[in-house]
């Protein structure tokens, strides 16, 4: 390693220290709690988010609120959803007098982002919504999926997850790296890296590195299908057994059978021995539309 690259990593030494606002408290592994420490990566964040005073900002899991000062500065009205009842307080005393923040005990998962959405950019006249967040890795997925798939009005997604989730979602559909993630994404997104984030950055330090991308909400999905929840299930289907061939893992889906995938990959031009990961976009979106007809 050169010198110039060590002096510019010394900061990262991992902290012995909890972060400022955490009160002690003994960070929850079930709850995937590793506070972001490094300076250069919250900046990073915040400067990529797009976190501005016409923007409602959704904070996922603020923490000890590392983010979600800085966030608050720059943002027009903030939300913060965070499930550790733990927090809430320290929370609330770490953005005391500032009237843009709210601070929402709750599950993400279950929170209704459509009514969060319309009432805040109603009730704040903001033109911009922006989730950001430093993702709990347990919950990724779903995470992601809920965003993408039933809170309407987000503009931009601007999250921190687990590098190789992070290698997924950015990938092209039909490479070696596409997983079942990749298809929804790239069907409502154009991705970007904001940022890298070593296991150093945070406390405690993860066994794992990490990457914050943003996700661009397209004003028009990337690809037409009459049903793009079926074409999703599609997706699902064909990654939930990744080694067996199209014919196989769709033809075991609700009302499927192998006649009629056949079928429908033939007509698709789809060769029945390729697995999902090698189908693009355009050809699972034709496929699904073809099976609904069968
Ligand atoms: N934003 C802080 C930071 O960067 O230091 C904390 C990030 S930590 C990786 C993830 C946070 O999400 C934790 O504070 C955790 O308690 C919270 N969390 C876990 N599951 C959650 C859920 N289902 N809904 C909301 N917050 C959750």
């Amino acid at each position: 390693m050169s010198s110039k690259k060590q002096s510019k990593n010394a900061h990262r030494k991992h902290p012995s220290r909890a972060p400022h606002g955490y009160g002690g408290l003994r960070p929850s592994k079930g709850l995937g709690q590793n506070f972001l420490t490094d300076e250069e990566v919250i900046a990073q964040i915040v400067e990529g988010s797009g976190a501005a005073d016409d923007a409602l900002v959704i904070e996922i899991g603020p923490g000890a609120g590392a983010l979600t000062l800085p966030l608050a500065e720059k943002a027009g009205h903030l939300v913060a959803v965070e499930l550790d009842e733990r927090l809430i307080e320290p929370l609330r005393i770490k953005t005391f007098g500032m009237d843009n923040v709210e601070i929402i005990q709750g599950d993400i998962l279950d929170t209704d982002l459509d009514e969060l959405i319309e009432s805040r950019k109603k009730e704040y006249g903001l033109s911009y919504v922006r989730v950001v967040g430093n993702l709990p890795y347990y919950i990724t997925t779903p995470i992601i999926m809920k965003l993408l798939e039933t809170a309407h009005g987000i503009d931009s997604i601007t999250v921190m997850m687990q590098k190789e989730v992070g290698d997924r979602i950015a990938a092209e559909p039909g490479t070696r790296l596409s997983g079942a993630i990749t298809y929804p994404v790239c069907y409502h997104a154009r991705v970007s890296k904001v940022a890298d984030a070593p296991r150093e950055c945070f406390y405690p330090a993860p066994k794992v590195d990490s990457v914050v991308l943003r996700l661009d909400i397209l004003e028009e999905p990337a690809v037409q299908t009459r049903d793009a929840d079926f074409m999703i299930k599609c997706v699902k289907a064909g990654f939930s057994q990744r080694r067996k061939t199209l014919l196989n893992s769709l033809a075991s889906m609700e009302g499927m059978d192998k006649d009629r995938v056949n079928r429908a990959l033939e007509r698709a031009d789809i060769d029945k021995s390729r697995r999902a990961e090698t189908l693009t976009l355009d050809e699972f979106a034709k496929l699904a539309d073809i099976l609904q007809e069968e």
